[in-house]
């Protein structure tokens, strides 16, 4: 009896499971387009989504993934309406971004004579180039060169000066991007525009790596000589970083002119600093932390060869008078491209004139 009642049930069971299963998968996939788009209009939550991803992925294996986390998004950026029919900005090119590199008239024949042999020379046009001394050859071949008054040395204020001057530059274009690299960084402009896609572009965004693994703590000078201790994160200004139009203005008060300077001494740190100070505590924005920036502040061996196509910046350097650099096999030994950029540039664009 009980059997029988089970052979005739047993099949009405299952299919309305499989009814209502069917029904729900349906129900949630059809509203996953507009919880993804209420996600990605809200920037706040757009950072948050990036923090916790870069948090999570320590090694650069994983950080690859991140990017293709960012080329989701990229369809927010493309001209004309979105699905929900909001007005959004056009398709972001290379051309709105302002890149900003800072040298020394000393590293002109070395560092950046490299740099624009391999990826400023895919750049030559949106790239400035801020020094402290003139440069015939610099300025006979065309490239954008801003010839600061800053003085030449590693100093807070000389540093901070040469920062002012990349920003009041970018001010006064009309990019929708500022990005600052230093004269040892590779950049990637493609691994760039990518990742500068997949934000809201009329957020406020200040995008790097911190080298450090918790936000530093300032002293602020208040009047009177008083003191107050403030914490917040910075973009290392070793792996590069980058900032919106919009949150660039909003810092104005704090960045523009002489104010920069002032802004840096009140806090007693350098250039990079100030910038996470004026962003995060001045204007209470976060900045986005993001794994795809290096310096050589960091172990480079953990760039993995896959992911180099992913990265937006490396670096290169001395540390414990050893050299610092991604492990790279390719075009040239590293006697002859210590740096490993010349190798990576060739693994990148392999039909460059000088690549073997
Ligand atoms: N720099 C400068 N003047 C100097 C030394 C360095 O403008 O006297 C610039 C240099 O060109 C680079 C940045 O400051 O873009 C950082 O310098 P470096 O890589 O030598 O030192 P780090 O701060 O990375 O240890
Ligand atoms: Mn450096």
């Amino acid at each position: 009896m009980y059997k029988r009642w089970i052979r005739r049930w047993l099949p009405v069971l299952i299919f309305t499971l499989f009814i209502i299963l069917y029904v729900d998968f349906q129900l949630r996939t059809s509203s996953l387009p507009i919880l993804a788009e209420v996600k990605q209009q809200s920037s706040g939550a757009r950072l948050r989504s990036i923090q916790k991803l870069s948090s999570s992925s320590s090694s650069s294996s994983s950080s690859s993934s991140n990017t293709g986390d960012a080329g989701n998004g990229a369809h927010f950026t493309h001209g004309g309406r979105d699905p929900s029919g909001s007005v959004t900005q056009p398709r972001l090119k290379q051309e709105d971004i302002y890149i900003a590199v800072k040298t020394t008239g000393r590293f002109h024949k070395t560092r950046l004579a490299l740099l624009l042999e391999t990826w400023i020379s895919r750049t030559k046009a949106q790239t400035f180039i801020f020094t402290d001394a003139e440069d015939e050859d610099l300025s006979s071949e065309g490239y954008n060169v801003v010839v600061t008054d800053c003085q030449t040395d590693h100093s807070q204020q000389a540093l901070s000066c040469k920062m002012s001057a990349e920003y009041d530059g970018f001010m006064a274009s009309s990019k929708r991007w500022f990005c600052h690299v230093d004269d040892d960084n590779y950049l990637n402009p493609e691994a760039l525009l990518a990742l500068l896609s997949a934000f809201p572009q009329d957020g406020d965004i200040y995008v790097g790596k911190p080298s450090l693994d918790k936000p530093i703590t300032a002293h602020e000078l208040l009047e009177g000589n008083a003191t107050r201790e403030v914490r917040f994160w910075f973009a290392t200004g070793g792996a590069g970083f980058c900032l919106s139009r919009r949150l660039a203005e909003k810092m104005a008060p704090w960045a523009s002119g002489s104010r920069f300077e002032k802004t840096s001494a009140t806090i007693r740190l350098p250039d990079d600093c100030t910038v996470g100070f004026i962003v995060e505590r001045r204007l209470g924005i976060s900045m986005v932390h993001c794994p795809l920036f290096h310096s050589h502040l960091e172990n480079l061996l953990l760039v993995s060869q896959r992911s180099i196509p992913q990265q937006v910046t490396l670096s290169y350097g001395l540390f414990e008078n050893k050299m610092n650099s991604i492990e790279v096999k390719g075009s040239f030994s590293k006697e002859d491209d210590p740096s490993r950029f010349r190798s990576v540039h060739c693994l990148l664009h392999p039909f460059t004139s000088w690549c073997p």
